[in-house]
């Protein structure tokens, strides 16, 4: 199997860049120049290419349409504080994007491939790249089936690609989000921890009511019981109870957030205690009652870090205690935001200059 291929690059002719308002940006809706391509026909990897951003043509009968096979990833690039380009732990979402795959019987890709049709796509629209604090590109690697077949089986043909948006914050303030204990997200031995396109469209409709109730977001629970937390949205769930950084352990129903890692690791170093266990909604609610639930939070890459202001439990809101700069959630947004920008030591080898 040839690993590095020769990518086909076709500039566009009319860049849009000076269309868009920096200032103003709204999560995912202004794409990059261009975007990379990459087919997998007769068992590999061909026709990798750079082309313009837009629309393309697929089978109307693709397995990706009607039956799911689809993964994705979400990263993102930041600008450095000497100028350059750094990527955030390519290599993570790298490794769960073929995770993914193998879940969905979707071919795998090399780390040559993906690192190589992400830095020349970067390269090429790095004026895109935002600078001010906040701001980075988000970047969306993603595969699907490409084969025109309409039976249930692993199509034989796929299509990878990478795009990529600059962006600001997705969530401009605390979060209202209540516990969902009827509708269920994934469940143990199911495809919860692949990011999966089937996994999202399934969330939407309990996601929808509660967002009817005035909530931004869902804590899941599991599916058995109803009782032990999983995540929120596309964002992992954190909380410090009585000093403590507690966070649902990984299992088959929850997605293995490299944003959770980190976080996870900063904590760590900064002599916190970490719990990765079963939490679940009662404790949690009896620890806000005995005034020992001192933070709550998301945590994802598009989402970063984003506070929770308002728990709903059983039909009441229950609402936490504000949060001042000494607060775990501050610290640690912080303290990767240092490391992202380059203005922090990056003492875990994290970033990946482009
Ligand atoms: C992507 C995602 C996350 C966050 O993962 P990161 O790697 O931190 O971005 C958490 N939960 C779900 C369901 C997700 O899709």
């Amino acid at each position: 199997m040839i690993d590095i291929l020769p990518i086909q690059i076709q500039p566009t002719a009319a860049s849009r860049l000076a269309e868009v308002d920096f200032d103003h940006l709204e999560f995912g809706k202004a794409f990059s120049d261009h975007m990379f391509s990459v087919d997998y026909r007769d068992g590999e990897w061909q026709n990798a290419q750079i082309v313009p951003y837009g629309d393309m043509a697929v089978s109307p009968a693709n397995s990706a349409l009607h039956y799911g096979q689809a993964i994705f990833e979400g990263m993102k690039a930041y600008r450095q504080a000497d100028g350059g380009v750094a990527l955030f732990r390519p290599l993570d979402n790298w490794a769960r994007l073929n995770s993914s795959a193998e879940r969905m019987c979707m071919p795998t890709i090399s780390e040559e491939l993906f690192m190589q049709g992400l830095t020349e796509l970067i390269r090429l629209d790095e004026k895109w790249v935002p600078s001010a604090p906040g701001y980075s590109l988000y970047i969306r690697p993603f595969m699907f089936a490409t084969d025109g077949f309409i039976g249930v089986r692993p199509s034989d043909s796929y299509r990878f690609m990478i795009f990529t948006c600059p962006v600001g914050l997705y969530f401009n303030k605390p979060l209202r989000v209540r516990f969902e204990q009827k509708y269920v997200r994934s469940a143990e031995g199911g495809a919860g921890y692949a990011k999966n396109a089937g996994n999202y469209g399934a969330a939407m409709y309990p996601t929808k009511l509660a967002q009817n109730e005035g909530y931004n977001q869902l804590i899941w629970t599991d599916a058995s019981e109803h009782q032990y937390v999983e995540e929120s949205g596309t964002m992992n769930a954190i909380f410090v109870i009585d000093g403590r950084v507690v966070t649902p352990a990984l299992s088959t129903s929850i997605l293995d957030g490299v944003t959770r890692r980190s976080v996870l690791a900063l904590a760590r170093d900064m002599g916190l205690t970490v719990e990765e266990r079963r939490v679940s909604s009662r404790e949690v609610m009896e620890a806000q009652a005995a005034g020992k639930l001192n933070e709550a939070f998301g945590v994802g890459t598009a989402a970063t870090i984003a506070p929770i202001a308002t728990i709903g439990y059983q039909g009441r809101d229950y609402d936490l205690p504000a949060t001042d700069a000494s607060a775990f959630s501050r610290r640690v947004a912080a303290a990767l935001d240092a490391i992202r920008t380059g203005e922090g030591a990056d003492i875990h080898d994290w970033m990946v200059r482009v």
